[in-house]
């Protein structure tokens, strides 16, 4: 078989938004995609009505793109082989179910459901299959004239694919290995539904991966159980030698491991479940993002990049390019990933201190916005660099460094208790002196002059420094008291010194 180009493809249903579990498989998709230079691809599975939901695929699109996860061709990016949204193709499909019936391989159903529900009492673990088909209403057991009537009729109908039973059927997983399924456990799943003249999922999905030369299906292994039937479809098209290679994904476990990771489990335990926040339309309930609760995109990449996956040494921080360097499906790991959200705050305050102060006081400066404050750049720029060490996320950063923007207005009661002793005031007031005078205002230089003074008064290095740093920041918290004097300067030091004097004296 000839080498063809790498091509992948996220395939959402826009049934609410996209889960973070649903975010690693596109970005594992991505890096898989880019790593052979090859190409990803947007489709969008909207064959469910029922389950259509009002801006679920905006805010797919926005999701990923906030991350950084690039689509060359699909909804919204263009390319050659669309339409990318199911439900543009109908046309599409009705020629693929006719090849199926055409060939045998399918046939046409008319059980309503109740009579579905009459059999389903009768046989135990009853499943529409080899050893059903031919006790149900369908084109296999009524005659060609028959059916020709119940169509002019317009009555409604599925289409099943027909599954011979007795067949171990491969299915190659790049992850997995070689999965066996017997195709007698598999039923004659519905792929096509006269209702609203669409495609079920199996259908469409084998399709629309053929047709846009898709070469590999990288997915949540919640499809694995369907995978025999789409290795059966492509036999039953004669699509054998162009079907892409599988790799399912084990799950996201939730983060003490019982179970499937949840959206409920989200804002139980304090961390969100999905990439941007989520407005549900239906029940007006919010569910936090991460986006709005401030972390980077680089740190999310970083941290489920890592979930399932690993680079096989001990390296966590990985920027998208090493991610694509490094990736490699036979290293994702067939069990389930905890979901340790607490590295993700990890990634995040590393990715922060990675930024360079700049872009840093640049994401700062809408959040001191909100308070009001409107400082100059190159000052902001200036404190971030000295305190965001200090954070986790940026808008930490003023609950952290507020005091470079604003004067106290009030002293913390117990920092007060502890630290203003009986000669504070007088000896403030002659730090007040001994700040005039200094020229620069320089870090090192308003040290030596302050610690000369105390020295040669004898009073204790201590004691002043405490009282001043209350003065200056209001409690006893804060990063060395001369960069703080030389960042907010020569006359709001001694203003602000001057007023602790005046309330605490
Ligand atoms: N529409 C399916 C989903 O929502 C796609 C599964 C697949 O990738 O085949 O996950």
């Amino acid at each position: 078989m000839k080498e063809r180009k790498v091509r992948v493809r996220f395939a959402p249903s826009p049934t609410g938004a996209l889960h973070i579990g649903g975010v690693r498989t596109a970005l594992y998709n991505y890096l898989f995609a880019k790593q052979h230079g090859g190409e990803m691809i947007l489709r969008i599975e909207d064959t469910d009505s029922q389950r259509f939901v009002q801006g679920a695929e905006e805010y797919i699109i926005e999701a990923l793109t906030w991350l950084g996860i690039k689509f060359d061709e699909g909804v919204g990016f263009g390319g050659n082989y669309g339409p990318y949204r199911q439900s543009e193709r109908r046309d599409i499909y009705k020629k693929y179910v006719r090849q199926l019936l055409d060939k045998g391989h399918a046939y046409i159903a008319f059980d309503t459901p109740e009579e579905l529900e009459v059999k389903r009492n009768e046989i135990a673990n009853f499943q529409y299959d080899a050893s059903t088909r031919m006790q149900m209403r369908n084109s296999l057991t009524l005659s060609a004239s028959e059916v020709q009537a119940l169509l002019d009729a317009n009555t409604q109908y599925v289409v099943r694919i027909k599954i011979e039973p007795n067949e171990d059927v491969h299915v190659q997983d790049l992850i997995r290995g070689d999965v066996v399924i017997n195709s007698s456990v598999l039923d004659d799943k519905v792929l096509y539904k006269s209702a609203d003249e669409l495609p079920t999922y199996h259908l469409a999905n084998i399709v629309d991966d053929h047709l846009m030369e898709i070469t590999h299906v990288i997915r949540g292994e919640e499809w694995l159980p369907s995978a025999p039937l789409h290795v059966l479809l492509y036999r039953y098209f004669g699509w054998e030698d162009s079907m892409p290679r599988f790799a399912h994904l084990a799950l996201l476990l939730k983060p003490d491991g019982k179970g499937k990771l949840s959206k409920r489990d989200g804002d139980r335990l304090g961390f969100p479940v999905f990439p941007l926040e989520w407005h549900d339309p239906k029940s007006g309930e919010v569910f936090s993002g991460y986006r709005e609760s401030g972390y980077l995109p680089e740190a999310v990449i970083n941290f489920l990049a890592l979930l399932g996956w690993n680079p096989g040494n001990d390296q966590e921080v990985m920027s998208m390019e090493e991610l694509i360097q490094e990736f490699d499906l036979s290293r994702c790991s067939k069990s389930g990933a905890k979901f340790d959200f607490e590295k993700c705050k990890w990634f995040n305050h590393h990715y922060i201190q990675m930024m360079d102060n700049k872009k840093a006081a640049e994401l700062f400066m809408p959040v001191l916005a909100e308070h009001q404050i409107h400082a100059d750049a190159a000052y902001v720029e200036k404190v971030v660099g000295m305190m965001k060490e200090r954070v986790t996320f940026i808008k930490d950063l003023w609950e952290t460094c507020s005091f470079f923007f604003v004067a106290p207005t009030e002293y913390d009661e117990k920092t007060c208790k502890k630290r203003w002793k009986e000669n504070s005031a007088a000896q403030l007031t002659e730090l007040v002196d001994v700040l005039r005078d200094r020229e620069p205002f320089d870090i090192e230089g308003t040290e030596e002059a302050v610690k000369s003074w105390i020295d040669s008064k004898g009073y204790k290095l201590g004691d002043v420094m405490n009282a001043t740093r209350l003065a200056l920041v209001g409690e006893g918290k804060g990063p060395h008291i001369f960069d703080i004097t030389e960042a907010i300067g020569k006359e709001e030091s001694i203003r602000r010194i001057q007023r602790a004097v005046e309330v605490l004296k």
